[in-house]
């Protein structure tokens, strides 16, 4: 059995297979080993990745970072139709294994997709769900920073070794600390912030091109593709900081001031770049320590640090790392762009294939807390974060009032003491429960974490013993007749 690792990153995606023991990333149709997570629609034709990329400025009706909004209620408009999330993810993921499969001659269907460590609920069953949409079946979903330490991992001299993966992304930042010890790999502590990776550094740059053009060339207003061009200035010009010490931003005929044409010609120094990323570095800074802390472990006794994602190739930030950890500390051996996927179809190929030679045993943890409300807004934890999963937890709840026929159950995650400043995963009322005073009806509640970090909930009212087991299923607010509408959809528009 044949399982594609893919990863479905905020800026560029990879997909690998594992074959015969050996990894193999694979090249999208332009030879490329990532491809861009950008989706366009043109004429009602729908492109994806480097072709789609290559428009942006043209063309306002493409997308990029979706990842950001998956899981969440937003819609994206592409000409004049709203779309949500998971289906324009699920275009990216459909390309990826289209093109993966007519490269291997193979028809595989079934993949394991990488989420960032720190997805909640709902981010990870709208991964899932754009899977499906996609058509493909998912098998599991793996954290992005175990996924990079299982790639960095198996190899014999890994005998009881404390690995921090480091993970930042294009949207994205991950911070996760293993165990690992030959080939078993159990997480100890994760963190990190879904909304922090390389597109902020980018911004720091269009904040600086920005203000030159107000200030200096004088131009009134930036519109949406003056917005888009020093978006794409910026992290070119971020890139080149990576390996020069200055760089010469050019964007030509940005706009006309007084009938005539003015172009931008800037030169950042990355001394400059650093100084107003400090802000950035500081953020980065306090998750590490945080998740150091979490996890019982001192700076010294973490034996490697491992890097994953494209924006761990600033400067600033292996200069930071070393300066934190002793350059010694550093492991530079993953590609970073490929790590992910790579970890992911080696777990794949662990998992289902039966002829595999590398049995892993992978223990994760849940990276948000994840609790109930209670009476006066009061959140009581039921699953701490970094607890192993899977995990089963069950909790016996009464009335606050006499006579009431009906409890409301709300679900949250976050780490807030005040309940509804948590995010809501889920809301179920348990119906015809015992009528009787205050505090006697008995309802148990069980809450499942699976290995996908996903959860299923149950209440059962004991008191009258009918089993009224209500499993919380319409997550995203997508019921199963939209759910099959949508991958209709899907497969009509190739
Ligand atoms: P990923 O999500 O892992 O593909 O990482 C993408 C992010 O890495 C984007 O924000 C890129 O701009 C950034 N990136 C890629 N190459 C470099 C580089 N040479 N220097 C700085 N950032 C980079």
């Amino acid at each position: 059995m044949k399982i594609f690792g893919i990863d479905l990153g905020t800026t560029n995606s990879c997909i690998s297979v594992c074959e015969n023991g050996e990894v193999n990333v694979l090249e999208n149709e332009e030879g490329l080993k990532t491809t861009p997570s950008v989706v366009s629609v043109r004429n009602k034709e729908w492109l994806i990745g480097d072709v789609a990329k290559r428009q942006l400025e043209a063309n306002k009706n493409t997308v990029l970072s979706i990842k950001r909004l998956i899981g969440s209620d937003a819609k994206v408009e592409l000409e004049g139709k709203e779309y949500r999330p998971e289906f324009i993810s699920a275009k990216i993921l459909k390309y990826l294994t289209s093109f993966a499969n007519k490269k291997l001659k193979e028809n595989i269907i079934d993949v394991i997709i990488t989420v960032p460590a720190h997805f909640n609920d709902r981010q990870r069953k709208a991964t899932k769900l754009a899977g499906e949409i996609a058509g493909l079946r998912v098998l599991r979903l793996v954290n992005e920073p175990t996924a990079a330490a299982l790639s960095y991992g198996i190899k014999p001299d890994n005998k009881g070794q404390n690995i921090l993966v480091f993970d930042l992304g294009g949207g994205t930042f991950d911070i996760s600390i293993l165990e690992v010890d030959n080939n078993d790999f159990e997480v100890i502590a994760t963190g990190g912030d879904n909304s922090l990776g390389g597109d902020d550094w980018d911004n720091v740059i269009v904040e600086i091109l920005k203000k030159h053009c107000l200030e200096e060339l004088k131009i009134e207003k930036i519109d949406r593709s003056m917005q888009v061009r020093l978006k794409v200035a910026a992290e070119k010009a971020k890139k080149e900081l990576s390996s020069s010490l200055s760089t010469k931003i050019n964007v030509p005929f940005i706009a006309i001031v007084n009938n005539e044409p003015v172009h931008i010609d800037y030169d950042l120094e990355r001394s400059t770049f650093e100084k107003l990323s400090f802000e950035l570095m500081k953020k980065v800074e306090q998750i590490l320590i945080e998740v150091l802390k979490e996890s019982k472990k001192t700076t010294e006794s973490i034996d490697k640090v491992v890097l994953a994602g494209g924006s761990t190739r600033m400067v600033m930030v292996k200069d930071f790392l070393e300066k934190f950890f002793g350059r010694e500390k550093i492991s530079f051996s993953l590609n970073v762009d490929e790590a992910i996927s790579i970890g992911a179809a080696i777990l794949g190929d662990s998992i289902y294939n039966e002829k595999s030679s590398s049995e892993i045993m992978l223990m994760d943890v849940t990276p948000i807390s994840l609790g109930t409300s209670l009476a006066e807004d009061k959140y009581d934890i039921l699953i701490p974060k970094n607890t192993s999963i899977p995990i089963s937890i069950t909790k016996e709840y009464t009335t606050a009032k006499d006579f009431m026929d009906e409890i409301e159950i709300d679900i949250r995650q976050g780490e807030d003491q005040i309940a509804s400043n948590n995010k809501l995963i889920a809301h179920f009322a348990l119906k015809k429960i015992q009528k009787a005073e205050s505090g006697t009806p008995k309802i148990s509640c069980t809450f499942k974490i699976d290995v996908d970090g996903i959860l299923h909930a149950s209440a059962t009212d004991l008191s009258t013993n009918a089993s009224k087991t209500i499993v919380v299923e319409n997550y995203l607010d997508i019921d199963e007749n939209e759910k099959k509408s949508l991958i209709k959809d899907f497969s009509k528009n190739k």
